[in-house]
């Protein structure tokens, strides 16, 4: 889907504040947040809603691990959860974490530069990942070799 951003950001053409990714799924900050942290969990390649996704237990279970984690970090926070798809055509989960007694405020926050790459620093699955950061010799020859590395 050339026109779809998600997939845009998924194969690295467009920039994004990464916080998770492996071989199938990439989670980042919503550059127009609804709370700090608010992040967008979506699957490589294009599906247009979430339940066309075949694998849809382990896509929940990749959004359970960043929210989750999002739980330890954020202490005193609650952590909610969006499955809309009306707002960009790709399967995409929406995590919302936030301080204890706030209001979900459905108004949207511009995240700049320098709060991005500061949240995604703090909040990010990859450093806490056992994982190598390099992509293992079969995978990258398989998929990444076509595509960019997403979110550099
Ligand atoms: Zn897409």
């Amino acid at each position: 889907m050339k026109k779809c951003i998600f997939c845009q950001i998924a194969k690295g053409r467009r920039p994004c504040f990464k916080i998770y990714e492996d071989k199938n799924y990439l989670a980042f900050l919503d550059i127009n947040y609804f709370t700090p942290g608010h992040t967008q969990v979506i699957t490589k390649k294009h599906y247009r809603w979430v339940w066309d996704v075949p694998q849809t237990g382990e896509f929940f279970k990749v959004a359970a691990k960043i929210a989750r984690h999002y739980q330890k970090f954020f202490k005193n926070s609650w952590v909610a959860s969006i499955v809309w798809g009306k707002m960009v055509e790709h399967a995409h989960i929406q995590i919302l974490p936030a301080p204890k007694g706030t209001d979900l405020v459905w108004k949207r926050n511009k995240l700049t530069k320098a709060k991005g790459r500061m949240l995604a620093k703090k909040l990010s699955l990859e450093q806490s990942s056992s994982e190598a950061k390099e992509p293992s010799p079969i995978s990258a020859g398989q998929n990444r070799s076509k595509h960019k590395q997403p979110c550099r």
